[in-house]
């Protein structure tokens, strides 16, 4: 299976095609892109199943399906340079954005989470990945403004940090809630932010508090 990865990924592409994804980009990306490489060796035999799977530290790589459409809505507004993920995790997603966007600046609180992400990214030779251990609520004020921000752990409200981040014209996407969480869609514009409540969604929660 994993001789033959570009297969099943490939595969997983189709399946999030006929699944509604339509960004030829993020379908190139998420076909080219080695998803067993960012599990544990005992899940690989499930990487190319569009499902989150554990990654420890009672975390989780999202599901493949909501990868691909976080970055399509992204996408769709036409700005492809600079992106925050918020949440590096396993680094598939950053991955993927390393794919469709000039550069991406990534976050994460756990140490070890984000050193194995790195050395994952290292090995693909995806270069314009810069990550940083760090409070998510906070973005990455020295990078920015972002023309877009992503969030792949849910808050109860957007942090504030994380809107005076973003470009004029930019877009964010993140899941909002804590029992109930629903993906939503924040641009900012000259005359301020407006809002789009999407579907609902599951994600761990942006935790506010120490760095581990
Ligand atoms: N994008 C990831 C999804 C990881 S799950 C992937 O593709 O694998 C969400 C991640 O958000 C977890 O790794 C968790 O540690 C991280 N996280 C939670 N709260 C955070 C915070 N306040 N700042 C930075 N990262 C945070």
């Amino acid at each position: 299976m994993i001789a033959n990865y570009q297969r099943s990924a490939h595969q997983l592409a189709q399946t999030l095609y006929n699944e509604g994804i339509r960004n030829q980009k993020v379908l190139d990306a998420i076909a080219s892109t080695p998803r067993h490489l960012f599990v544990d060796s005992v899940l690989q035999h499930k990487s190319y199943q569009n499902t989150a799977l554990p990654i420890g530290l009672g975390q989780t790589i999202s599901q493949p399906f909501i990868v691909a459409r976080m970055t399509e809505l992204l996408l769709s507004y036409g700005l492809n340079q600079k992106v925050l993920e918020i949440g590096t995790g396993s680094g598939y997603q950053s991955a993927i954005l390393a794919q469709c966007f000039d550069m991406v600046y990534s976050v994460e609180r756990i140490k070890s989470l984000q050193w194995q992400a790195r050395r994952r990214l290292q090995n693909l030779d995806l270069h314009n990945v810069k990550m940083k251990h760090g409070d998510g609520w906070k973005g990455w004020q020295a990078n920015a403004p972002f023309d877009a921000i992503m969030l792949t752990a849910a808050p109860s409200e957007v942090p504030s940090a994380l809107l005076d981040q973003l470009s004029v014209n930019g877009v964010l996407i993140a899941p909002i809630g804590e029992q109930q969480q629903y993906l939503t869609l924040i641009k900012r514009t000259t005359q301020g932010f407006s809002k789009d409540i999407l579907e609902p969604v599951r994600f761990v929660p942006l935790v506010a508090g120490e760095l581990l």
